[in-house]
Order: C-alpha cells, then sequence, then structure tokens
C-alpha cells in the first residue's frame, strides 16, 4: 500500500513521522501554477510557502495530522485588488479549514447520528483534540450554505432555552420538513419581526399563546395565517377539560 495514493498527486509526501500518540506526515505543495481567489487569472509566480497544520482519518487507530507545505502566489493581473494569496484545493482541504475534507465529512456523519459533544469525546478519546462548540460551527458552516431559506411558507415559531431559566431565544422550524432552520438570539417582538421581513414568502405560523409572536406577524404581514400549535392547543384543551370535570368532585379534590 503506497499512503501517496491517498492524497492528491501534487502533494508530496516528504517525510512520515510516526510517535507513540500519533502519527505526522508532512506533504510539500508541488503546483507550478493557482488561480487568483478574486479575479481567477493563473499565476505562476510564487511569493512564499508557509506550513498547515491540519487533522486527516486515523490510520489503524493512530491521529494523523499533517504539515502541509503550502504556497502563495503573486496575482499578476494589474487590475487586481488582491496581490497575493494563497493556492487553494477546496477538494482537499477548506480555506480556513483545520481538518481535510474527508476528515470533516466523517465528522458530519458522526454528529449528525449522535451529538457535537459526543463527538468530541469520541475524538478526545482517540487521541484528537476537538471541542464540541468546534463540531457544532462545523455543522454550522456545512448546512448554512446549503439550506435555502427562501422556500420557506409554512414555519413554527417558540421559545428555545439556550440555558434553562436564564437566557431563551426563539426557535423556528420549517413545517414542511420537520426542522429546524433559525434560532434567534432572543425572543423579542423586534428580532421576529426583522426575520420575518427577510422571508415574505410565509403563509401560516404555528405559535403559542404569547402576544410576541403575534405583534410581529400583524405589524409585518396580517394576512399570515396564524395557528395555535399542536401542543398549545391540546394544553388549552386539557384545561378546559380539568375545569369541567372539577365541577363534578366535591371541594378539596384536586385532579393533577
Ligand atoms: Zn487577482
Amino acid at each position: 500500500m503506497n499512503i501517496q495514493d491517498f492524497f492528491p498527486d501534487k502533494f508530496q509526501i516528504t517525510a512520515i513521522e510516526q510517535r507513540i500518540t500519533d502519527i505526522i506526515i508532512s506533504l510539500q505543495s508541488q503546483f507550478q501554477s493557482a488561480n487568483c481567489p478574486k479575479c481567477q487569472s493563473i499565476s505562476r509566480k510564487i511569493h512564499s510557502t508557509y506550513f498547515r497544520k491540519v487533522m486527516d482519518s486515523s490510520i489503524l487507530s493512530k491521529p494523523v495530522k499533517l504539515h502541509i507545505q503550502v504556497q502563495k502566489f503573486f496575482c499578476l493581473n494589474n487590475s487586481c485588488q488582491r496581490k497575493i494569496f494563497v493556492e487553494r484545493h477546496p477538494e482537499f482541504l477548506g480555506v480556513y479549514r483545520r481538518s481535510t475534507q474527508r476528515f470533516e465529512k466523517m465528522l458530519i456523519q458522526l454528529a449528525l447520528t449522535l451529538s457535537a459533544e459526543s463527538v468530541a469525546r469520541f475524538l478526545n478519546q482517540n487521541g484528537y483534540v476537538k471541542s464540541g462548540c468546534a463540531v457544532l460551527n462545523l455543522l454550522r458552516k456545512t448546512y448554512k450554505t446549503r439550506y435555502s431559506h427562501q422556500h420557506l411558507k409554512y414555519i413554527g415559531v417558540d421559545d428555545f432555552s439556550f440555558r434553562r431559566g436564564i437566557h431563551f431565544g426563539t426557535i423556528i422550524c420549517d413545517l414542511e420538513t420537520n426542522r429546524p432552520i433559525e434560532l434567534l438570539r432572543s425572543r423579542t417582538t423586534k428580532d421576529f419581526c426583522d426575520w420575518l421581513k427577510q422571508h415574505p414568502g410565509i403563509e401560516l405560523v404555528t405559535r403559542d399563546r404569547a402576544t410576541t409572536y403575534t405583534k410581529a406577524i400583524n405589524t409585518i404581514n396580517p394576512s399570515i395565517v396564524q395557528v395555535a400549535d399542536k401542543w398549545h392547543f391540546l394544553k388549552n384543551a386539557l384545561e378546559i377539560i380539568k375545569g369541567i370535570i372539577s365541577n363534578y368532585f366535591p371541594k378539596g379534590w384536586y385532579i393533577t
């Protein structure tokens, strides 16, 4: 087996160091040219090199860390604002990313099955250093760009507790996919108004009995159909049923 086969051709392996806790693979970029990310013109003029340290998938249960020597190029287009740029290879390693694409893909699959904190614990037990927040950020970055909100028509909105009993926000769900699609930092009318302004296609909102969301809907678009959500409908119905039944019991008897 040739480990080089697991890397792009022009990322040449220059050294492999097997340590007690991990494996370090050093790579060197051999690309002769690169496209400027600003103007897309090709440049063959190298400015300098520097090292990126990133995590990669493990080999036989040993964590793998890559030390990649990448290149900076001059942009030769005089009208371009970018004078120097770093070569980019998004299929292998994203811009500013600390892990290879294949490693990130594995983390995302795990995080969708388990949870961000569980993935972080799994990684830490297997020699990688990654926090739950970092895994969560990775999920956000991945799905923020893939999920368009512009098609939204039917949503559910409710309070959301960032910290139980202390810090509340607002959660918004797409009722067609049953997926949460937004967390607002507060549960104020203003913030929900701002969100509704950015989503003019909304036709129906399920909500609780509080006036916060009602005011926002009536302010931005009163034609939106407002529906008491199923949980609140059942809660209201139960309270009324309790009241009716209580009339048939002697005083001092309570229904819980
Ligand atoms: Zn350029």
